[in-house]
């Protein structure tokens, strides 16, 4: 009896959640089965689509303006997406469209309205150095500068998964659950936290969070000494605010390399690593990318 309500209690808890959506079909190889995960329907989350058998010879997903590949894993066996739901998305119904077809001819499009929930976001008020707040016109350029070099880097999609399994917390310390905050810096000027903070003593270890390729590195006025993994089909991790960087741009690095050493670099107020990922160019929760089931 414990054994059973055990295997019942696993069962609630295991990845997907109870309203994650399912959608059938049936093609002349078998049966077509597409199943989704996703931590939950709040702003700031991400929504994995899998294609089970067969292996499709095509298949795409469009929300909103976006239309989204799928990359395949696991030898080919499966195949999946990675849906982003922006910080700006309003509550309510939004419609996301599935379209699959086989090598045997047989082609459908499924809509599935998902229904965006409440995300309360606290307001954080902070101090930081003036240079931060009142840029003058030499800063904003470099600003501007390098926010065109990061959306590129962002926009340059891989169609294929460069990952490994899930994705781990990227450094020791005390992990705040404080994406998406709303930020006030001296009272002024406000700006959305787009990844969480990792309290961490000056000088420790920041590992890659999963395999990838490293597709920016470099000293930039407000990220500080930055380092950004491409990960594939979309999803790109950053580490921002290091003492030190320790690897080299295009270079691969397994999930758990050391990366850099944690600092306060840049617009910080202390010691810490920001850890954030973008997802088809939107910042996205890392605590969602965590729920991602890709354990091997
Ligand atoms: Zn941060």
């Amino acid at each position: 009896m414990k054994k059973l309500i055990l295997i019942m209690v696993i069962a609630w808890c295991l990845p997907g959640g109870v309203d994650a959506f399912i959608l059938k079909g049936e093609t002349h190889q078998g049966p077509l089965r597409i199943s989704s995960h996703y931590r939950d329907l709040s702003p700031g989350n991400v929504i994995a689509i899998m294609v089970e058998s067969p292996v499709p010879s095509k298949a795409w997903a469009q929300f909103g303006d976006k239309r989204y590949h799928f990359v395949s894993r696991a030898g080919g066996r499966s195949w999946f997406t990675l849906i982003d739901l922006g910080l700006a998305i309003s509550p309510g119904p939004h419609v996301l469209r599935v379209g699959v077809a086989c090598p045997d001819g047989y082609e459908k499009t499924f809509s599935v309205t998902l229904t965006v929930t409440q995300r309360p976001f606290p307001v954080k008020q902070l101090t930081v150095d003036d240079r931060f707040t009142v840029l003058s016109p030499d800063v904003l350029k470099r600003v501007l500068r390098e926010k065109k070099e990061i959306e590129a880097v962002y926009l340059a999609i891989t169609p294929s998964w460069l990952g490994e399994g899930g994705f781990d917390v990227p450094s020791r310390g005390v992990l705040r659950d404080n994406f998406g905050e709303k930020r006030l810096f001296n009272g002024e000027v406000r700006s959305r936290h787009r990844g969480v903070d990792i309290g961490s003593p000056q000088g420790t270890e920041v590992r890659a969070s999963n395999a990838g390729r490293v597709v920016l590195t470099g000293n930039f006025y407000f990220g500080g000494n930055t380092v950004i993994i491409d990960h594939g089909a979309g999803l790109f991790s950053n580490y921002c605010h290091l003492s030190a960087i320790l690897v080299g741009k295009g270079s691969l690095v397994e999930k758990g390399a050391v990366i850099g050493l944690t600092g306060s670099t840049g617009r910080a107020t202390g010691p810490h690593l920001h850890w954030g990922f973008r997802l088809y160019n939107e910042p996205v929760d890392p605590l969602s990318v965590m729920h991602l089931p890709f354990e091997e």
